[in-house]
C-alpha cells in the first residue's frame, strides 16, 4: 500500500523567524507515523526549518531550484545546495511557476531529471485552467503535461515520485474540486503511468490532490482510492494543517 503524503506549500510566506514559530506551533499537531509530512518552504527558511524539525517526523522540501550544480547563475540555488542543507523533496511545475516565471515542460523535464539525479524527490505538479475544464480537455492536457515532464525518466525513478494534481481554478480560491472530480483525474494520471511504464510503477507512484484543501474537505478527498495525499497552500500556514495530516 502507498504511504499517505501530506505536504505544505508555504509559497512566499513566512520570514525565517515566523517559520520557526510555525514549526513549533505545529509540532504536537502533526505527529503521525502513518503519514509522510513535508514542509515545502521558501529558500531562506530552509536552514532554520531543517534545524527546527530535528527529532520529529517532518521532512523539509524546497519550492524551487535551478538545474545547474553551480556557477555564474546569480540569485539561483542548486540541487546539491538543497541536499546539503537537509532537503528531501522539491516542488516542480507548480502552476504559479509555470505562469509567472514562464517555466515550460521542456525546462520542467530537465528539473525533474536533475532533482532525481541529485537525490531529491520531485513533487511534480499538473493541472488545468477553468477554461480547459469547461472545454472538456482536462485529461488530454494533464496527460500532455505529465508525458512531457517525465520524458526519458526511468520507471524505478517514477516509482519514488510524487505527482500533485492541482486544478488551477481551485488554487487559493476556496473552490475545491469535488472528491469525484479529483479522483477522476488522479485515476487518469495513474492509468497514464501504467500505459507509459507498467502497473507496478503506476501502483507505486503517489498522487496528491491540491487546491483549497483544508480540515473540512481533506477526509473525503483522502478517502478516494487514487488520492494518496495532499499539497496544501493556505491551510498549511496554521494549526489547521494538523487536522489535514490526521484526516
Ligand atoms: P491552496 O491550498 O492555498 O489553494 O494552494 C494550493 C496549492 O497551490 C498548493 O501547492
Amino acid at each position: 500500500a502507498r504511504k499517505r503524503i501530506i505536504a505544505g506549500n508555504w509559497k512566499m510566506n513566512m520570514t525565517p523567524s515566523e517559520a520557526v514559530k510555525l514549526v513549533e506551533e505545529l509540532k504536537p499537531l502533526v505527529v503521525n507515523d502513518d503519514v509522510d509530512v513535508v514542509y515545502c518552504v521558501p529558500a531562506i527558511d530552509i536552514v532554520p526549518v531543517v534545524e527546527a524539525v530535528k527529532g520529529t517526523n517532518v521532512q523539509v522540501g524546497a519550492e524551487n531550484f535551478y538545474i545547474e550544480d553551480k556557477g555564474a547563475y546569480t540569485g539561483e540555488i542548486s540541487a546539491p545546495m538543497l541536499v546539503d542543507a537537509g532537503v528531501k523533496y522539491v516542488i516542480i511545475g507548480h502552476s504559479e511557476r509555470r505562469e509567472y516565471f514562464k517555466e515550460d515542460d521542456a525546462f520542467l523535464n530537465k528539473k525533474v531529471k536533475k532533482a532525481i539525479a541529485s537525490g531529491l524527490t520531485p513533487i511534480l505538479c499538473c493541472g488545468e485552467t477553468l477554461e480547459q475544464r469547461e472545454m472538456g480537455v482536462t485529461m488530454d492536457w494533464i496527460r500532455l503535461q505529465i508525458k512531457s515532464d517525465l520524458a526519458g525518466v526511468a520507471a524505478d525513478d517514477v516509482k519514488n515520485l510524487v505527482i500533485a494534481y492541482e486544478p488551477i481554478w481551485a488554487i487559493g480560491t476556496g473552490k475545491t474540486a469535488t472528491s469525484d472530480q479529483a479522483e477522476e483525474v488522479c485515476k487518469g494520471i495513474r492509468e497514464l503511468i501504467a500505459e507509459v511504464y507498467d502497473t507496478d510503477t503506476a501502483e507505486a507512484v503517489r498522487i496528491q490532490y491540491g487546491g483549497s484543501m483544508n480540515a473540512g474537505n481533506a477526509k473525503e478527498l483522502l478517502a478516494k482510492p487514487n488520492i494518496d495525499g495532499g499539497l496544501i497552500g493556505g491551510a498549511s500556514l496554521k494549526a489547521e494543517f494538523g487536522q489535514v495530516v490526521n484526516a
